[in-house]
């Protein structure tokens, strides 16, 4: 069976397109955004799909590719496209591309849940090496006639990771540094200090951001999210939030919609919450031998690096 289509596209405001690839576990969202001379892609998905014929659906406008950072699932169709631009700590990732050993994982098949394009063959999956032509740091604008996209740094899930502003139109796209399941400083270059710090400047943007466009899952969401990514990240500071292990080294935070996965260790009970029962008696004839009463870490605490 071939797949109707592999995107489901969606104005999410005017001149903005989501492209979201919802037939695979990833549900990685790209975005398309119109200006009056040129078009910016924001990502380019995982590859599985015709991106390049769906772009030309909705637009015939020059196109500069912005790569968030430089995980696999967001560069996937960065090769059919002649500019591209990124922070310069993800170009080496983005320009020597991804193996299918490296990439094998995202084709096993419990995560593929659509008909696949046809023509597509998971057996050959890779993502191709493509050249960056325009490096992005803070304050860069990217003028697209009539819209103009400002480039926050936001380190921490990836050293190079951006997030565009939009500011005339209150749009945020954050990548994977604000997303509606899970943050992550658990690969192998994140940095967990510098994702609560971005977290927390993004926001500071709330009050001017009406719209956020993160990469994956669902979009938009609402400006209330930064509170809630806020709250999180002083509640991780404060060593109060709910832990569950996380793979070797690492524990994940849950809060009510999205988890933060960050250095630590769960010690024991699996599942850490606060301990509310009275405190036991102690026996008259016990003494001290200069240990603490139990091993227990507080509740909910998680080391930071
Ligand atoms: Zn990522
Ligand atoms: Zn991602």
């Amino acid at each position: 069976m071939v797949a109707k289509s592999w995107f489901d596209l969606r104005e999410i405001h005017p001149g903005v397109w989501s492209l979201s690839e919802p037939g695979h576990l990833e549900e990685v969202i790209s975005y398309l955004v119109l200006g009056r001379d040129r078009a910016v892609l924001v990502d380019t998905g995982m590859g599985i799909g015709d991106l390049r014929r769906a772009v030309l659906r909705l637009t015939r406008l020059p196109i500069l590719v912005v790569n968030t950072h430089a995980d696999f699932h967001h560069c996937g169709a960065n090769h059919e496209y002649q500019e591209v631009a990124a922070h310069a700590a993800e170009v080496p990732r983005i320009e020597r591309g991804w193996s299918p050993e490296e990439v094998a994982e995202a084709m096993l098949p419990h995560k593929i849940w659509a008909p696949l394009p046809a023509g597509f063959d998971p057996g050959e999956y890779r993502v191709e090496p493509s050249s960056v032509t325009r490096l992005l740091a803070e304050g860069d604008d990217i003028e697209l006639g009539g819209r103009r996209l400002r480039v926050l740094e936001t380190p921490g899930h990836t050293p190079g990771s951006l997030c565009l502003w939009d500011e005339h139109n209150s749009i945020l796209f954050t990548g994977d540094t604000l997303s509606p399941t899970a943050m992550s400083a658990a690969g192998s270059d994140s940095d967990p200090e510098q994702l609560l710090e971005s977290m927390t400047r993004l926001a500071q943007l709330a009050g001017e951001v009406a719209r956020i466009c993160p990469g994956h899952h669902q979009a938009p969401l609402g400006p209330d999210f930064l509170a809630e990514a806020a709250e999180a990240v002083s509640r991780v500071r404060a060593g109060v939030s709910r832990i569950e292990p996380a793979g070797e080294g690492f524990v994940r935070h849950r809060f009510r919609r999205f988890s933060l996965v960050l250095p630590g260790q769960v010690e024991e009970p699996a599942l850490a919450v606060p301990d509310t029962r009275p405190p036991v008696p102690k026996k008259p004839a016990a003494r001290k031998k200069g240990k603490t009463q139990s091993g227990r870490r507080p509740a909910g605490h998680a080391p930071s690096r």
